[in-house]
């Protein structure tokens, strides 16, 4: 039996990095504190670790940044839990911050939107694509930005090469939402994400909230945030935003309708005593919290990081949800896996804990099937790398083709890649043993 899911950083341990040297615990677990010293410029970062790192670091994250489809943007908690001794190698480090050197070059079927989420907007900012569910894009900020944000194409500001579909906080946008779910019965689920809604103002938060609640038909709201992961200390010192929320849940069991929390961590060093306190104020005011992450190469893609995480979520009363494949988004190819590297970890998860907190691995099938546990696709392989997915209740009629990057495939993968002639041969033999495969199992 092992207790290193209980194990976790505890004290004042901001206190080695240079520049947060003489912050006290005060000053560290006030949100707005955090919020004014998160950092947006990668000039910013070095007068906050001093000669701790090389020059190079600094310089190499500033060409990565110009080529990447995400602004920078990271909070002093995160900064402070980056092992500087060996930045190179540290999960936060990569998560957030991209070396040019690390960078990959892009498979050639990635997208900037791969989900193609934009074709199933009936108003901008709401995605339609399940029977019964929704997704709100209430806003187009959070409190940091991940480096392989699935919706680069919104969230942020414009990047050297992407020009954002901007989503602004805007109550008409939303008036057009909720009228939109209100005329369709068959919604009984909502999905408030952006964005993070971390970054909506209790009264914001409130109006959503209270909005959808009224809507007869609406069983389930989720807001979903990475800002528990990234700046938990709004837990412990927004208390109008968290007496908001919880005013919700309280409002929602009243109705017998529940409101949860959708977070997203994806390695155990995120989780610190401060998040263990954050998750413990969140079970005092009773709300269901689930987590999400997105396997990361190098990162959180082997069974012990994975395993680790997930009883650590386990344990502070987070329940692991989903893993998901990573999208396939640009810009972010060091950091994609295999369908085979999720297969693996599935397997080598489940059995570990308590059945409900143990994670769905799924492929959020491009081009916009929807999730699909890892498992279920019709045809794979993993020379060309070609998973192809179906997606019966959602868009019974097409397939759906998943790609894993072209550095995890054989030689023999890899010649076939640098040959733009065998792509097409290589996408069609796929479909058509997906379909041979389809019409022996009908
Ligand atoms: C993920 C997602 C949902 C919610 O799906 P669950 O499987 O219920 O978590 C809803 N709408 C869209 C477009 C999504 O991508």
């Amino acid at each position: 039996m092992t207790t290193d899911h209980i194990t976790l950083r505890e004290g004042e341990f901001w206190r080695s990095v240079p520049g947060y040297a003489d912050i006290d615990t005060k000053t560290f677990l006030d949100h707005r504190w955090q919020a004014r010293n998160s950092i947006t410029k990668p000039g910013r970062l070095k007068p906050v670790l001093g000669n701790t790192v090389p020059d190079s670091l600094f310089s190499e994250l500033e060409q990565a940044i110009i080529r990447s489809p995400m602004s920078l943007r990271i909070s002093p908690y995160l900064i402070s839990l980056i092992n500087w001794e060996e930045p190179l190698n540290d999960p936060i480090r990569k998560q957030f911050l991209p070396l040019l050197s690390q960078l990959k070059p892009d498979h050639p079927c990635l997208a900037l939107d791969s989900l193609d989420e934009q074709a199933d907007t009936p108003v901008p900012g709401l995605v339609h694509r399940y029977p019964d569910k929704v997704l709100f894009l209430a806003l187009d900020t959070c409190p940091i930005y991940c480096r392989f944000c699935t919706r680069s194409y919104t969230i942020g500001p414009d990047t050297e090469h992407v020009e954002k579909q901007a989503l602004r906080v805007n109550r008409e946008r939303w008036a057009q939402t909720f009228e939109y779910i209100e005329q369709h019965p068959d919604i009984e689920d909502v999905l408030v994400s952006g964005g993070d809604a971390w970054q909506l103002r209790a009264e914001q938060l409130e109006q959503i909230g209270n909005s959808l609640l009224s809507i007869p038909h609406v069983r389930r709201l989720r807001f979903a945030t990475r800002g528990l992961a990234a700046m938990p200390q709004k837990l412990l010192t927004d208390d109008q935003w968290c007496n908001t929320l919880k005013t919700l849940v309280d409002n929602g069991r009243k109705l017998h309708k529940e409101v949860a929390v959708h977070t997203h961590f994806n390695h155990p060093n995120e989780f610190t005593w401060i998040s263990a306190a954050a998750s413990n104020r969140l079970m005092e005011l009773g709300i269901t919290v689930r987590n999400q992450s997105v396997l990361l190469r190098g990162i959180n893609d082997d069974p012990d990081t994975m395993r680790l995480l997930v009883r650590r979520l386990g344990y502070h009363n987070i329940h692991p949800y989903y893993v998901y494949l990573h999208d396939m988004v640009t810009g972010v190819e060091d950091l994609r896996t295999s369908v085979a590297t999720a297969v693996k970890l599935e397997k080598a998860v489940r059995g570990t804990t308590a059945g409900f907190n143990t994670p769905a691995f799924i492929c959020d099938a491009p081009g916009g099937g929807g999730k699909r546990d890892i498992h279920s696709y019709e045809y794979y392989d993993p020379d060309t790398g070609i998973a192809v997915y179906s997606a019966p209740a959602v868009k019974p009629d097409q397939l759906f083709l998943y790609y894993d990057p072209i550095e995890s495939l054989s030689r023999a993968g890899q010649l076939r890649w640098s040959d733009t002639d065998e792509h097409k041969l290589m996408i069609d033999e796929a479909v058509a043993l997906a379909r041979l495969q389809m019409s022996k199992n009908s």
